[in-house]
């Protein structure tokens, strides 16, 4: 196969700034590369060359994009607007895109990356919009891909194309409708590609892995406009980078080819606990962790939730029978050495396992949508904010009595919120993987922990901002920053972010950065740098 020449950077530019006056067949064959086009030294012509002015968009240049593309440009004229720039968390309401494409194909995406460079405009890239930080947000254009979400099982190759813009509810259904599974979150509606770039931790990760580790390859838009499929045989060194380096970094993904895997037979579980027994439960946990099977993935909760009062519970997904799981149990129960105030196991299928752990049982797969950008969705957008941290080992007597006096601290400072901590167990298949061979760097790790609180349009401000100290004195004084924190949990206020998300990776992370973005094109608060 041949090798293209790249572009020169000012015929790039001039080329997206006409893009508005060709047709969108001509556009798409004169920017976008085939897949096994190379990128080497593709746009590696520094800024400062760069003789072509920039002129930010006119009306008329809006105009020409949007009769552009084949999806749909949403502008604040336009009726839908005041829906279509919500992300999912609703503290975010001062969001004001200059305006909001709706991608229907990887082209789409090239003419948009191509029209914010022509016109210096800022722009991020949107799947299911569950970003923490808000980072699928852009002043500038909002590159949206929710309407690139079709999902094609090959149940001979045990593979699944799935669009960037599935949310997890969707691509559950349609791979458990063909008896296989792909291990990713919980959240229902959190967007595929936004999951799997930064890791994607869930109820099959310890038999299965995380979801980035199931990624065999990646089409992605790159800084350039040019459509790229990473594999590990093309461009391998992205494809590195795109198993957990991170939403948004390294070009706007259009589709993931991943493994799935044939359906085991699944128990769910969940044990509850009176609250004085909060921290017997929270050191047995970490224990028998530590000697779990890989079948086995559990989560252990320590919450604060209002007038409901206080939650100590376990709860997870086995791979196996009920009675495997009654005796991989047996040990946690003997250890906790109290009887638990609620206990639920039961096998269930594979579908209807994760419409539990989403939170959308009775639902319809439509229903398990959020309102109101899905008129059929009856779930809710939410505020929140949440800190992560990992646990190495397992905790002594003294850290795990310092957890649960925080949750109490919350239900005294903020006794109307709901929050407090999150296990994951990690190990199993996770950490089966070294740490350098995914950019996804936490791979000794035994469980992550997550500190978040939410609140309502009831809420009082006095409140939100007692949760809001509450979480930056966790973070600042009961966790350990040296662990390590979780880039899908991605924190605006951590200081050290960058080692703190991708470790020893860092630097490999920023050479891959520097070789497909060279110009920075994808920037926000916390995107890795091409420079350390
Ligand atoms: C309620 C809730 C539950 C969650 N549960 C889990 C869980 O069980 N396991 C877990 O691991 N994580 C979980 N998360 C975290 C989740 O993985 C991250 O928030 C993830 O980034 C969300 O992806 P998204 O596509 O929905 O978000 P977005 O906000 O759309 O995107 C997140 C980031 O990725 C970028 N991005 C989006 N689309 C693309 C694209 N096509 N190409 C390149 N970059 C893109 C964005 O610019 C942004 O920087 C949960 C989050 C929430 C809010």
């Amino acid at each position: 196969m041949s090798e293209r020449a790249p572009l020169p950077r000012r015929e790039f530019l001039r080329r997206g700034a006409q893009l508005g006056s060709l047709a969108a067949g001509a556009l798409a064959a004169s920017l976008v590369l085939d897949d096994c086009g190379t990128r080497a030294g593709v746009s590696t012509t520094s800024s400062t060359t760069t003789t072509t002015a920039l002129t930010p968009a006119s009306a008329t240049d809006w105009v020409r994009l949007a009769s552009s593309l084949h999806g749909t440009l949403i502008q604040p004229s336009n009726p839908s607007y005041g829906v279509d720039r919500l992300l999912y968390n609703s503290k975010f309401v001062d969001l004001h895109p200059r305006a909001i494409a709706y991608c229907q194909s990887a082209e789409d995406v090239a003419r948009c990356i191509a029209f914010a460079s022509a016109h210096d405009l800022a722009f991020a890239a949107r799947s299911g919009g569950h970003s923490y930080a808000g980072y699928s947000n852009s002043s500038g254009l909002v590159i949206d891909v929710s309407r690139l979400a079709s999902i094609n099982v090959d149940t001979h190759a045990n593979t699944a194309h799935v669009g960037a813009g599935a949310q997890l509810i969707d691509v559950y259904n349609a791979i458990g409708s063909h008896d296989r599974l792909l291990p990713a979150g919980s959240c229902p509606t959190v967007g595929i590609a936004g999951l799997a770039l930064g890791g994607g931790i869930g109820v099959f990760a310890r038999r299965y892995g995380l979801t980035c580790d199931n990624i065999r390859s990646v089409t992605l838009v790159t800084a350039d406009a040019h459509v790229v499929t990473a594999d590990h045989h093309r461009h391998a060194d992205l494809l590195w980078a795109c198993r957990g380096g991170g939403g948004g970094n390294y070009g706007v993904v259009t589709s993931f080819e991943f493994d799935v895997h044939p359906m085991p037979e699944v128990t769910l579980f969940t044990l509850q606990y009176p609250w004085g027994a909060a921290a017997s439960m929270l050191h047995a946990w970490h224990t028998w962790i530590s000697a779990a099977p890989d079948e086995l993935w559990s989560n252990c909760q320590l919450q604060s939730r209002g007038t409901y009062g206080f939650l100590a519970q376990v709860a997870g997904v086995y791979c196996g029978s009920s009675a495997e799981l009654a005796s991989a149990l047996s040990p946690l129960r003997a250890a906790i050495a109290t009887e638990p105030t609620y206990s639920f196991s039961g096998s269930e299928d594979y579908l209807r396992a994760m419409e539990i752990e989403a939170g959308c049982s009775g639902l319809t797969i439509a229903a398990c949508h959020a309102a109101p950008k899905n008129p059929r969705g009856a779930l809710s957008r939410t505020a929140y904010s949440a800190k992560s941290s990992y646990v190495d080992a397992p905790m002594t007597p003294s850290q795990i009595s310092s957890l649960v006096s925080a949750v109490e601290r919350l239900s005294i400072e903020a006794p109307n919120l709901g929050g407090g901590l999150a296990f994951d167990s990690y190990g199993g298949v996770i950490n089966q993987v070294a740490p350098g061979e995914t950019a996804f760097v936490h791979r000794d790790k035994l469980a992550c922990i997550q500190a978040s609180y939410s609140w309502s349009t009831f809420s009082s401000s006095l409140e939100i901002d007692a949760g809001a100290h509450w979480l930056s004195w966790l973070g600042a004084d009961v966790f350990t920053p040296a662990t390590g924190a979780y880039q899908n949990y991605i924190d605006s206020t951590l200081v050290d972010w960058q080692r703190a998300y991708y470790g020893s990776n860092l630097e490999r992370l920023a050479k891959t950065k520097k070789k497909y973005d060279p110009e920075n094109r994808f920037v926000f608060a916390q995107s890795i740098p091409r420079t350390l």
